[in-house]
C-alpha cells in the first residue's frame, strides 16, 4: 500500500473519533488559558491512544506535550484548542443567534485543529508501527493562541527544544500554504492612578485617571501618522473608572496591543507609546504603571516544510462536496454582504496561472467563484507579511515550522465571525479538518523517513537566523496572565 493510501485509510478510521473530539470542543468553548475541559478530553485520548503525555507544560496548566517513539527526527505537530470571547452561536443556522449572551464560541476553528491534529498523530503512529520508522512524533498542546502567546511562553521555557520540525494545521476557507510572515506584537496596560472627588463641589481636588487614559489615547492618535505604514496600534478601554460622571475617575485602565512586521519595529512603537503614556499621566498629575501582557514574534517561514504541505495536498486531492454543502456554503455567503473580492489572492494566483496548464489555471481562476473553494493555492515565497499575528512564529524561531489551511467554511467567511462558528460543526468544516489530518500526517513522514529533507529545512532556517539565537520578546520575569480558576 502506498505511504498516502495508509494514511488516508488511517484517517479515515479515525475520522468518527476526531469529529467526536471536534465537536465535543465546539460545544464546549473555552478561552485562552482556560481550557481545562479541552486539554482533558485531549490529553486523555492521547494517553489512550498509547501517547507519553507530560501535563502543565511550561507550568501553564492547560498546555501539555505527549510524545510517541523515540529519538530523532522528532517532528512536532502543533495543537491548539482555545476559542474567543462573546462568539457564541447556533450551529447550522444563516443568522446572528446566540446560545448564551457572552459565552465565548469557536471563531477560529481551533476544535477543527483539536480534532484534525490528533487524527494525524494517530496516523503518523500507526504508520510508523507498521512500518518500523525511527523517530518521535510529539503532540504540543498549546492554549491562548488567541491573545495569550500561550506558544510564545512555551518557547521561552524550552518547551520546544529538541524538535526537528514543527507542523501546524489550521481551518480556513482556502487550501493554501500560508505565505509569507506574520506581524510580531506585544500587549501591554496601562493603569493610571489619580484621586477621587467631588466633580462638582471639589473639582480642584480631584486627578483624573480618564482624562490620562483620553490623553494618552490621543496623543497615540497623533503618533499613528508617524510610524511605518504596516504598523497598527490598537487599543481597548479596560476599566473607564466607573459610571457616575460627579466622581472624578480616580482609577483607569487601557490595553494596547502594538504590531508590525518585525518585532524591533514593534519594540521601537512600544517605547514610544510609553512615552505618551507618561505624558499623559505629567499632564494629569496622574500615576502611570506599565504592565507588559504578553508578545510575540514574526513568522519565519520555513518553505522546505510548506513545500511537502503543498506537495502534499496535490497528491491527496481536495475534498470533493455534494449540492447541499455548496448550497449550504452560498446561503452562509449570502450573510456576508459584500465584502468584495479577494485582490490579493486573486493577483497572486494570476501570476501563478501564468505557468500552468490550461485546465489547471481555469479552475484555479474559476475557484474564487465559487462557494466553496475547490482547488489547492499555487506554493508561493514570498517576504510580505499578512494582516494578523500568531504565536506560532516564536515555534518558527526555535525550529524549522510554517503552516497550512484547509477549506472548512464557504469562501468569503470572515475570521472571528459568527458564521465561522456556525459553521464549525459542519460537513464542510469536518472534511477539512480531516483532509489537514491527512496532510499534516504525510509531511511528518516525509521528515521522518528523509534525514536529508530535515537537514534542506534546518540549512534553510539556520541561514535565515544569520547566527542569532532565538530571543523571546516576553522579559523572563512575566508569567502567562492565567485567570484565577473559578
Ligand atoms: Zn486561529
Amino acid at each position: 500500500m502506498s505511504k498516502k493510501d495508509f494514511i488516508v485509510k488511517a484517517v479515515e478510521g479515525y475520522a468518527d473519533a476526531a469529529i467526536r473530539i471536534s465537536d465535543g470542543l465546539w460545544d464546549d468553548p473555552e478561552v485562552a488559558y482556560t481550557e481545562y475541559r479541552a486539554c482533558a478530553a485531549l490529553t486523555e485520548e492521547l494517553e489512550r491512544q498509547g501517547f507519553e503525555v507530560e501535563t502543565a507544560a511550561a507550568g501553564i496548566p492547560t498546555a501539555f506535550v505527549a510524545r510517541w517513539g523515540s529519538g530523532h527526527p522528532a517532528v512536532g505537530i502543533i495543537i491548539e484548542y482555545d476559542a474567543l470571547q462573546a462568539l457564541n452561536q447556533k450551529a447550522d443556522v444563516f443568522e446572528k443567534c446566540e446560545t448564551a449572551h457572552g459565552q465565548p464560541g469557536h471563531g477560529c476553528g481551533h476544535h477543527l485543529i483539536g480534532g484534525g491534529s490528533i487524527a494525524g498523530a494517530v496516523a503518523v503512529k500507526k504508520y510508523m508501527e507498521a512500518h518500523g520508522t525511527k523517530g518521535t512524533i510529539i503532540c504540543y498542546g498549546c492554549p491562548a493562541e488567541e491573545g495569550g502567546s500561550g506558544k510564545t511562553f512555551m518557547a521561552r521555557e524550552g518547551v520546544f527544544d529538541g524538535c526537528d520540525i514543527a507542523v501546524r494545521y489550521h481551518p480556513g476557507d482556502m487550501n493554501t500554504v500560508v505565505r509569507g510572515s506574520t506581524l510580531a506584537n506585544v500587549k501591554i496596560k496601562y493603569s493610571f492612578d489619580g484621586r477621587a472627588a467631588h466633580a462638582a463641589g471639589d473639582p480642584e481636588k480631584g486627578r483624573s485617571a480618564l482624562d490620562a487614559v483620553e490623553l494618552m489615547n490621543l496623543g497615540v492618535q497623533f503618533l499613528r501618522e508617524h510610524i511605518i505604514q504596516e504598523a497598527r496600534i490598537h487599543y481597548a478601554i479596560i476599566d473607564h473608572g466607573g459610571e457616575a460622571p460627579n466622581v472624578v475617575q480616580a482609577h483607569a485602565e487601557v490595553m494596547y496591543m502594538i504590531r508590525a512586521p518585525r518585532l524591533d519595529q514593534v519594540l521601537d512603537i512600544y517605547r514610544r507609546v510609553n512615552l505618551i503614556a507618561n505624558g499623559a499621566a505629567m499632564m494629569t498629575e496622574t500615576e502611570c504603571k506599565v504592565t507588559f501582557i504578553k508578545g510575540c514574534s514574526d513568522l519565519l517561514n520555513n518553505s522546505v516544510v510548506g513545500r511537502r504541505y503543498y506537495e502534499n495536498m496535490k497528491l491527496l486531492g481536495v475534498p470533493e462536496y455534494t449540492a447541499e454543502e455548496i448550497e449550504y456554503a452560498a446561503r452562509m455567503n449570502d450573510t456576508v454582504g459584500n465584502t468584495g473580492p479577494k485582490e490579493g489572492e486573486i493577483a497572486a494566483a494570476r501570476k501563478c496561472a501564468v505557468d500552468m496548464p490550461a485546465a489547471e489555471a481555469e479552475a484555479l481562476m474559476a475557484s474564487f467563484g465559487k462557494p466553496i473553494s475547490d482547488v489547492v493555492m499555487p506554493f508561493m515565497v514570498s517576504d510580505a507579511p499578512s494582516a494578523g499575528s500568531s504565536d506560532v512564529a516564536d515555534v518558527s524561531l526555535v525550529c524549522p515550522c510554517t503552516f497550512f489551511l484547509t477549506v472548512s467554511w464557504s469562501q468569503g467567511t470572515p475570521g472571528h465571525s459568527w458564521q465561522t462558528v456556525a459553521q464549525g460543526k459542519s460537513s464542510i468544516a469536518h472534511k477539512g479538518m480531516l483532509y489537514g489530518a491527512e496532510v499534516l500526517a504525510l509531511t511528518a513522514i516525509d521528515f521522518m523517513e528523509d534525514p536529508a529533507l530535515v537537514e534542506a529545512a534546518w540549512a534553510e532556517h539556520r541561514s535565515a537566523m544569520g547566527g542569532r539565537t532565538y530571543e523571546c520578546p516576553i522579559p523572563k520575569e512575566i508569567k502567562p496572565p492565567i485567570p484565577e480558576r473559578e
